[in-house]
């Protein structure tokens, strides 16, 4: 492929292109007036197009799910590529320690900060999305951001209810950056107060490796009976044994936070993440504990 031939270490590149945005950029705002930063240091990893993953995600949410192929073949019909020719960019933005710190002390509602970085910090991941398409764009590599596409879409799974045409968190469990919690939260080595990002291009990069064999590998409920402590943490009683009531907290995140927040912070926004802040894996794998 030419821009293989052009790229000696793609990875390192595009991992250095990440970091330097999320590091240096004054898009990454919490966009208060201290203009705090919305996210810490990334975590970068990568997915073969043709990995086996995207189709048991295609077969598991349902039909409408879109492999990176399809993906790709949608935003530009005019090439003709194969899955192979793909790789599947993703990253992890974890959440500040002080914005941790706020929302670890709720217990109803969001925390200022973390209301902020559900609306400012996403914007600011919108703009990681783009500059990477951006600067693989000037290399001549195509690429495509599934989630900011025109065509990702809400869907009605048979299996998991809400669910959509492309998911960030599936993205990132592929590309070996994390797995699953009871929460449905993805636990990262950072843990799980974070938001990821994800974009398919045409090139081929060596795959992060997967250290772990199950998708639920790093919760302690799944992997050793224990914790359970999102489930005391949920506001909305979303969460129980049996996992996450997707309907139940999007009742809560809308219009319950999102009432809060305009009236105690003074902006449109919502958010919760009280599952993801105040537990054991927050900002670590805690299977790894000693
Ligand atoms: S708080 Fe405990 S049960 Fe919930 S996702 Fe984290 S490790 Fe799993
Ligand atoms: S985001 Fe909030 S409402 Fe939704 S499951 Fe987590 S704690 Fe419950």
């Amino acid at each position: 492929m030419e821009a293989n031939r052009q790229i000696q270490d793609p990875a390192g590149w595009i991992d250095n292109l990440i970091k330097d945005f999320i590091g240096k950029s004054p898009e990454n705002t919490l966009k208060n007036q201290a203009n705090e930063k919305a996210w810490s240091d990334p975590l970068v990893g990568f997915s073969r197009g043709d990995d086996p993953l995207y189709r048991d995600f295609k077969e598991h949410v349902g039909a409408f799910h879109w492999t990176p192929l399809e993906i790709f073949s949608k935003t530009f019909p005019e090439l003709t590529v194969t899955a192979d020719e793909l790789s599947v960019i993703s990253w992890i933005l974890p959440q500040t320690e002080r914005t941790k710190a706020d929302n670890r002390k709720e217990t109803a509602y969001p925390s200022e900060r973390w209301a902020r970085s559900r609306i400012f910090g996403e914007e600011t991941n919108v703009k990681l999305r783009k500059q990477v398409i951006a600067v693989l764009q000037e290399k001549g590599i195509k690429a495509v951001a599934p989630m900011i596409s025109p065509l990702w879409e809400w869907k009605d799974s048979d299996r998991y209810g809400f669910a959509s045409t492309w998911s960030e968190r599936h993205a990132a469990y592929a590309s070996g950056l994390g797995t699953f919690g009871l929460c449905d939260g993805l636990i990262t080595p950072k843990g799980k107060a974070m938001r990821c990002g994800s974009v398919v291009a045409g090139i081929q990069i060596s795959p992060t490796p997967r250290p772990y064999k199950k998708h639920q590998a790093y919760c302690l409920f799944f992997s050793q009976g224990i914790c359970g402590k999102c489930i005391k943490r949920c506001p909305a009683g979303a969460l129980s044994e049996k996992g996450h009531d997707k309907a139940k907290c999007r009742v809560y995140l809308h219009p319950t936070t999102q009432d809060y927040v305009k009236t105690h912070f003074g902006f449109d926004g919502y958010g919760c993440g009280l599952c993801q802040t105040g537990v054991p894996c927050e900002s670590k794998i805690p299977t790894e504990d000693r």
